[in-house]
């Protein structure tokens, strides 16, 4: 029995459209839940169009559904009169004065937009137990969690064709300012459901499908829920960084909504991809192809994250098709086509005595220009490309650090090197990579590999391998985009890493919102103690940097300190010196 949310959206944004009526099927399964765990020999629920109850085959349990056909009406009176939403009594009587025939609590059920929907019921008979504080909380939760069953994800949501003749209506008048789609896919919704169970998953859509239905937008937006997890965002007139800033705000607030699965509370999450509607796309398909590919972006990176589409590199994704990306790729890693470029990790406070590179791969088009792995990544990804990416990336810098070495084997240097999921996981590249690490070859103590925290969660103990394996070489460990996954402390404990990358997105945030601050605070604090240093990412500004030094963080990565220049620069090319680099 699964809870499905529509596959093609039907409410319509206008205000006047009748709310869907609730599916019987779906009530009738949330009854049984609320049943079981209140253990009640009777169970009702009673909203707009719709009255369901479910009665045990037990003595008095027929009085009990007796009393609720006469009754149902007083009593939703008295629990939408109550200030908490829920009322009980232990004293259930037919009428007054008359004997005691059960126990009884009731609570509000409100809708999507809180408004009051409806009243559950829980009812026990005069043989069972009595009912209390902790029953009344339970039916409470229960409650909210059917109100948002009854509130589809798309309610208040425009349908795919209504909301694509909105944008292309705005779009005709703009005067040459076009507007933007955000993209946004609900994160790990199948681990959900694979835990929780499918209804679990529906209710996370219908809640994050609430959020976004229910957040401020600009004059003019419309919202669409595509299907299953996809909802659609259009801004008119908005530029890119304006489409970040909804689609990051948005994220934030899917993020303070919580699933409750079986009886615990999950934080939700959704990521983002922005696009501009370009000038000719009658269909809107352009668009949202590109913020789709930005999305698969910003969740390859990990969770509750937003990526703009970069016209720039449209000359790599000539169209938005991963297959075509993917043996670009290949073609790309076969002709070696590729760059190195680095990037410091500068010491906040006081010179450090090892200098810090992390080092990123670049294709080279056509034109000669550099492309970020934003754009291929996710294609690699699809097209199971990462270990071979990682490879070619390793041969390369393999390569390139051992001549460095034999020129200067005194440098105090360290370059981190990204290393993908799938990697992690392959015994054939671990093996390889070890026996590339060494004092014949680049020692381990120039390496340190990059891992994203959700790529170590999703096998714990292939990455203790891997880490135990290559530390034993002298090379060491950075929890990447810290901050993004599940986002555990406990992790430092289990993995042996020497370093921690907080994610951009709290750099970004740190002057504005509390919240990041006192998170980058209490991780500094605690990786101090625990002996790891800490990176802040993407340090853009001079106040930012300052901010990140008082609050304890050891190093910082960022445009501020410079873009990601070519290897070749940082190394000088064989024989000649290397630039002097910030440290
Ligand atoms: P990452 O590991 O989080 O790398 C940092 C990214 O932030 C880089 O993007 C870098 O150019 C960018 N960045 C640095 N400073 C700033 C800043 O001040 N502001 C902003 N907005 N961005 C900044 P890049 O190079 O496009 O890499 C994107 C992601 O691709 C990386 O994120 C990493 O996850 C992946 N990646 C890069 N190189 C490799 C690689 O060789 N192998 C693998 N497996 N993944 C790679
Ligand atoms: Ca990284
Ligand atoms: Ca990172």
């Amino acid at each position: 029995m699964t809870l499905t949310a529509s596959s093609q959206p039907t409410a319509s944004a206008s205000a006047s459209a009748p709310p869907p009526r609730p599916d019987p099927a779906v009530v009738d399964e949330a009854l049984r839940r609320v049943q079981a765990a209140l253990d009640a020999a009777f169970v009702a629920i009673e909203v707009e169009g719709l009255s369901r109850s479910l009665t045990r085959d037990v003595p008095g349990a027929h009085v009990l559904a007796d009393l609720w056909r006469h009754g149902a009406r007083g009593l939703r009176e008295q629990v939408r009169a109550a200030p908490d939403g829920v009322i009980g009594t232990n004293r259930l009587r037919g009428e007054r004065g008359g004997p005691v025939c059960g126990k009884l609590v009731a609570a509000v059920v409100r809708d999507g937009a809180r408004a009051t929907a409806g009243v559950l019921v829980a009812a026990r008979t005069v043989d069972q137990a009595k009912l209390g504080p902790a029953e009344s909380r339970t039916l409470t939760e229960l409650a909210v969690e059917i109100g948002r069953l009854l509130a589809p994800a798309d309610s208040g949501m425009l349908s795919w064709t209504a909301f694509k003749e909105l944008a292309l209506k705005h779009e005709s008048i703009a005067g040459g300012l076009s507007g933007c789609i955000l993209y946004g896919d609900v994160d790990q919704l199948h681990v959900l459901n694979k835990l929780a169970g499918l209804a679990a998953g529906d209710q996370a859509i219908a809640a994050v499908g609430e959020a976004i239905s229910t957040h401020p937008m600009p004059q003019g937006a419309a919202v669409c829920h595509i299907s299953g997890d996809r909802f659609a965002v259009y801004l008119p007139k908005a530029s890119l960084s304006q489409g970040r800033r909804t689609a990051e705000r948005l994220c934030q607030t899917v993020s303070e909504r919580c699933a409750v699965i079986t009886g615990l509370r999950t934080r939700l999450s959704i990521s983002f991809g922005v696009a501009s509607v370009p000038p000719a796309d009658p269909e809107l398909t352009q668009a949202l192809a590109a913020a789709e590919a930005a999305c698969r972006a910003a969740k390859d990176r990990g969770r509750s994250r937003v990526e703009v589409y970069q016209d720039a590199d449209l000359s790599i994704i000539r169209r938005n098709d991963d297959v075509l990306v993917a043996e670009r790729l290949r073609e790309a890693l076969e002709t070696q086509q590729f760059g190195i470029v680095a990037q410091p990790l500068v010491a906040l406070s006081g010179e450090s005595d090892t200098e810090c590179f992390e080092l990123l791969v670049r294709l080279i088009n056509d034109t000669g220009t550099f492309v970020s792995p934003a754009h291929f990544i996710p294609a690699a990804a699809r097209y199971q490309m990462l270990v071979e990416l990682d490879r070619a990336m390793m041969t390369r810098v393999f390569k390139r650090l051992r001549t460095a070495h034999k020129e200067m084997p005194g440098r105090a240097v360290r370059f981190s090197v990204n290393l993908s999921g799938p990697s992690i996981g392959n015994p054939d590249f671990l093996e390889w990579l070890s026996s590339n690490i060494g004092p014949s070859s680049v020692p381990g103590e120039w390496l340190q590999f990059e891992i994203t925290e959700t790529a170590a969660v999703a096998d714990v103990s292939q990455t203790q391998t891997l880490i135990r394996h290559l530390r034993a070489r002298g090379a060491q460990f950075a929890l990447d985009d810290f901050g993004t996954g599940v986002s555990s402390l406990a992790y430092l404990k289990a993995f042996d890493v020497s370093m921690l990358k907080l994610d951009g997105s709290f750099t970004r945030d740190l002057l504005t919102d509390p919240r990041a601050e006192s998170l980058v605070r209490g991780v500094a604090q605690l990786s101090r103690s625990m002996g790891i240093q800490t990176v802040a990412e993407c340090v853009e500004t001079e106040v930012v940097r300052q901010r990140l030094t008082e609050l304890g963080i050891d190093r910082a990565q960022g445009f501020l300190f410079g873009q990601p220049v070519p290897l070749e620069s940082i190394l000088g090319a064989p024989g000649e010196p290397a630039l002097a680099t910030p440290r």
